[in-house]
């Protein structure tokens, strides 16, 4: 595949395909299956249940850096992350340092190989500390649904395997120029990431939408996955109008096309526009 990279002053941004899961329209509240298929057939979607998955490399200043790992191939879906990241002559070695959005499983699955041991074994390795509390909280493990519990799992797993290389992030920059900025609600601590040079600006929002289209145009729009749908939707709503206010580029883990976009006002709400390739 190619790999799509765009320059962000010193910072070089590759968008990496983990490939698709198939979800369903189903999963969305706030709107009906006809009116999302509907809009999914206007922006040409050719599988309107169908959510791709992407991660990002982010290279510069001497740093190798990646944001989200893709699902690792759990379940036979995606797991082509790894793949495409060493297709660019990057190394899991050569990774310093992991930045998560969140830990469900097709954001972390990629952290380790199948026998339980660490695929980036010189990164330390980024998160939200609201997010570690979740994981690990026991009193909302026993509460959990089967599937969720399988979630909690491989959360805990990963973060114990990664061990003292784990690191919580705060309001500071993780490099001079990449800063993680809270965006609650799809889970507990979900976090996108802004890098700001003095050419150019994105900002890496993690799974602020999960059908582009659809959640751009309908804000209000939810998603089954989404923990806390008020403050996930609260969230969505205020990126979008930061967004469309500065004109900012946007990368986001379940786009399609090249997997960098721009937002612009359009009636209600927003329209997404995918970068050329
Ligand atoms: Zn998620
Ligand atoms: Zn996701």
């Amino acid at each position: 595949m190619n790999a799509v990279s765009r320059q962000i002053g010193d910072f070089q941004v590759t968008a990496l395909s983990d490939g698709n899961m198939s979800a369903s329209l189903d999963l969305l509240s706030g709107i009906t299956t006809t009116d999302a298929g509907e809009i999914q057939r206007r922006a040409g979607v050719a599988e309107p249940g169908n959510l791709h998955i992407y991660g990002y490399l982010i290279r510069g200043r001497g740093r190798t850096m990646l944001v989200d790992s893709g699902t690792g191939g759990a379940n036979n879906v995606g797991g082509q992350l790894s793949a495409n990241l060493q297709a660019l002559g990057v190394a899991p070695q050569a990774v310093d340092t992991l930045l998560l959005t969140h830990a469900h499983p097709d954001h972390i699955g990629g952290l380790l190989d199948e026998a339980g041991k660490a695929v980036y074994p010189n990164a330390q390795l980024y998160l939200h500390p609201l997010e570690v509390a979740f994981w690990q909280d026991d009193g909302l493990l026993a509460q959990a649904s089967e599937r969720a519990q399988r979630n909690f799992a491989r959360a805990r797993r990963t973060l114990a395997i990664y061990g003292e290389r784990v690191r919580l992030l705060d309001d500071k920059p993780i490099v001079e120029g990449i800063q993680p900025v809270p965006l609650p609600g799809h889970t507990p601590g979900h976090t996108g990431f802004r890098i700001d040079t003095p050419q150019a600006s994105l900002i890496i929002w993690g799974d602020i939408v999960h059908f582009p289209y659809i959640q751009t145009a309908h804000p209000e729009v939810s998603i089954a996955f989404d923990i806390n749908p008020e403050q996930a939707k609260a969230s969505r709503k205020r990126i979008l109008a930061q967004a469309a206010q500065e004109k900012l580029l946007v990368a986001g883990m379940h786009f399609g096309g090249s997997g960098f976009a721009r937002v612009m006002p359009e009636g209600q709400g927003y329209r997404i526009v995918y970068s050329e390739a």
